[in-house]
């Protein structure tokens, strides 16, 4: 998980004590000068240096079992960065409050802690081989799913490494150390009879040590009265710097037999099964299994077949046209939805090497030639997108109607598919899709494109812990130097989903897409109700107008209320752009992880 103090200008990451000494020396030695540093011993925790008297003072910060943040004794902070706000306003038992923040010279960065790289290349190379991705796509799973990936790596990455031995005796492991060379510091970890508890063994002076490795009660490792790590890992590669309780550093890894390494850390375990398919009867409640594996694990956006392009392969590539040959293509009865424009079939889509479930956007036949021609604006537009968090089109067919072709998102839309599930949908559910929602919208933004009709009608989900932004059929691609798209006259426009400038100067950006982006919050958090109740669109601009604003969701956490709030900034100025809601909501998100983190591990990783 990323660092919560990357961003802080006064944060140095992992030096130790005297270079902490050293950098507030030269900041002037003031009273108050203070600065964050990372902590080794304590995983995820921080050291706050402050200055006081002419001296220094040292205090740790634990990264609680919650996921939040405290100077021993000290009251708890959702994130180093409140924590040292919080010193800022008030002493609170320390030396003196914190006054000046000891920035970093320029060009300084922080730097990297022991682990930072390891855990980070651990991640990308696991994503890389478990589901062959690259480029964005990568960087866009990690940042989706780094909770669930943290956690999978840290269940089971030690299977995967050299020194780990499984289930075998103390003699068997004597026997393995003392075979070949014996140079201090040859190692294997094996696991002990009782189950889910591992041993250390190693040479020193050609003679064997074993050392019991502790579990605490949340899990942490740990060889009696050393440093406790979070996985066993990153205590052999702790061991292997610090001679930590041990008598001495681990340095060559005995390696298990029967298995070949090569230079990658991590050898994938079997990809999972594509899970398009739960059911054909398109939208059945069916409790429980959506968005989970067989065996009870949990179904990432990567293990289905739209998390990338049908065309990210090269070969199918090759075969692509914006218009698809009507014999390739099966439609079914089913209607998935429908609208003036007619309606929406599931169908399934025959390509070069694999037949890919689809929902065909069809026009009725009888509809006038500009009906066809906003059909064609909007597959114009999604033509030219593609992010894992958006429906993309896979392409037209001009046949018994004309037809769009869309990538398949079957559990329907996000209010619906709350609203008949709310005993089992939890909030912490909530926040994962609107994360993955906001990153589509960052992309769009990125991209220069405004939706102009961001609602949770038009959010669909795949399987419940993965959404997609649907319906472009209001979109507008903006000019290079155009932030902004001005309508030439109003249309039949979800008014409660505006912002004030749409409706009063016909202007539409990223940010009032922002804007309707609270408003689907809103409709998320309280599990699919209409917003602003039973008024008309009409009062509804009066109602903002005047400053009032909608009440939070009853159970919505606050941090998502705020953020709604301000997604509701009137002016669109001060209103944040996508970038800043992603990171808040990722932020949020990955806090709720950490968080769940044990309740989760029973639910939905049974044990073995
Ligand atoms: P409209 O412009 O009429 O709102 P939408 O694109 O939102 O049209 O589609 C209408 C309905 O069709 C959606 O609410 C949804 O139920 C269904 N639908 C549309 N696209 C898909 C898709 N890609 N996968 C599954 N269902 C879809
Ligand atoms: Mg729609």
């Amino acid at each position: 998980m990323p660092d919560p103090a990357a961003h802080l200008p006064y944060y140095y990451g992992c030096i130790n004590r005297s270079e902490a000494e050293e950098h507030l020396k030269l900041g002037g030695m003031a009273d108050g000068l203070f600065l964050l540093r990372q902590c080794l011993r304590n995983l995820g925790g921080f050291v706050l240096s402050v200055v006081c008297d002419v001296k220094f003072h040292h205090y740790p910060v634990e990264r609680q079992l919650n996921g939040t943040y405290a100077i021993s004794g000290g009251k708890p902070h959702c994130g180093p960065e409140e924590l040292c706000e919080f010193y800022a306003r008030d002493a609170d038992g320390l030396c003196c409050p914190l006054r000046k923040p000891c920035n970093r010279p320029a060009g300084l960065e922080p730097k990297p802690g022991v682990f930072d790289n390891i855990r980070e290349n651990m991640l990308r190379e696991y994503v890389r081989q478990t589901w062959n991705l690259e480029g964005d796509a990568l960087d866009q799973a990690i940042i989706s799913q780094a909770p669930q990936l943290e956690k999978l790596i840290a269940t089971t990455a030690h299977e995967q490494m050299a020194w780990y031995h499984g289930a075998i005796s103390r003699e068997e492991a004597e026997r393995r150390l003392y075979s070949g060379s014996q140079p201090d510091g040859k190692f294997l970890i094996r696991e002990r009879n009782e189950s889910g508890t591992y041993a250390l063994s190693m040479i020193y002076g050609k003679t064997a040590y074993h050392y019991k490795i502790d579990m605490d009660k949340s899990g942490k490792y740990s060889i009696p009265e050393g440093s406790k790590f979070d996985t066993l890992w990153q205590l052999v590669e702790y061991l292997k710097i610090k001679s930590d309780g041990v008598m001495y550093i681990l340095r060559e890894a005995c390696p298990s037999p029967g298995v070949s390494y090569g230079t990658a850390a991590v050898v994938p375990p079997p990809r999972p099964m594509s899970v398009m398919s739960t059911g054909d009867s398109g939208y059945t409640p069916e409790p429980i299994k959506i968005g989970m594996q067989s065996e009870g694990k949990r179904l990432l956006p990567m293990d289905t077949q739209v998390y990338e392009s049908p065309y990210s392969d090269p070969e199918e590539l090759k075969a692509k046209k914006l218009f698809l040959n009507r014999d390739h293509l099966i439609i079914d009865e089913v209607e998935l939805g429908s609208g003036n424009f007619g309606c929406v079939k599931k169908g399934v889509f025959k390509m070069k090497k694999k037949q890919i479930d689809v929902a065909i956007k069809m026009l009725k036949s009888e509809n006038e030639k500009s009906v066809k021609d906003e059909m064609m604006k909007e597959a114009k537009i999604m033509h030219q997108l593609d992010n894992p968090y958006i429906v993309r089109m896979i392409g037209l067919c001009d046949a018994e109607a004309l037809m769009l072709i869309m990538e398949m998102a079957s559990e329907g839309p996000l209010n619906k598919f709350l609203s008949s599930r709310r005993e089992q949908i939890k909030v912490e559910n909530i926040v994962e899709l609107m994360h993955q929602v906001s990153m589509g919208m960052k992309y769009l933004e990125e991209k220069n494109f405004v939706h102009r009709d961001l609602a949770a009608r038009n959010v669909l989900l795949v399987n419940i812990h993965y959404a997609k932004i649907s319906d472009f059929g209001l979109s507008k691609a903006l000019g290079a130097d155009d932030s902004y798209y001005k309508a030439r006259t109003a249309g039949k426009w979800p008014l409660k989903w505006y912002a004030p400038e749409c409706i009063n100067f016909r202007k539409f950006s990223s940010k009032s897409d922002v804007w309707s982006y609270g408003v689907t919050m809103w409709e998320a958090f309280s599990y699919g109700q209409k917003p602003y109740k039973k008024m008309k669109g009409l009062e509804v601009v009066e109602y903002i107008e005047s400053g009032k604003r909608m009440d939070s969701p009853p159970d919505c956490p606050e941090e998502m209320y705020k953020l709604m709030m301000d997604c509701w900034t009137h002016s669109f100025e001060l209103r944040p752009a996508f970038t800043d809601v992603e990171q808040r909501m990722r932020c949020y998100y990955y806090s709720l992880a950490n968080k769940s983190e044990k309740s989760e591990k029973s639910e939905i990783l049974p044990e073995k």
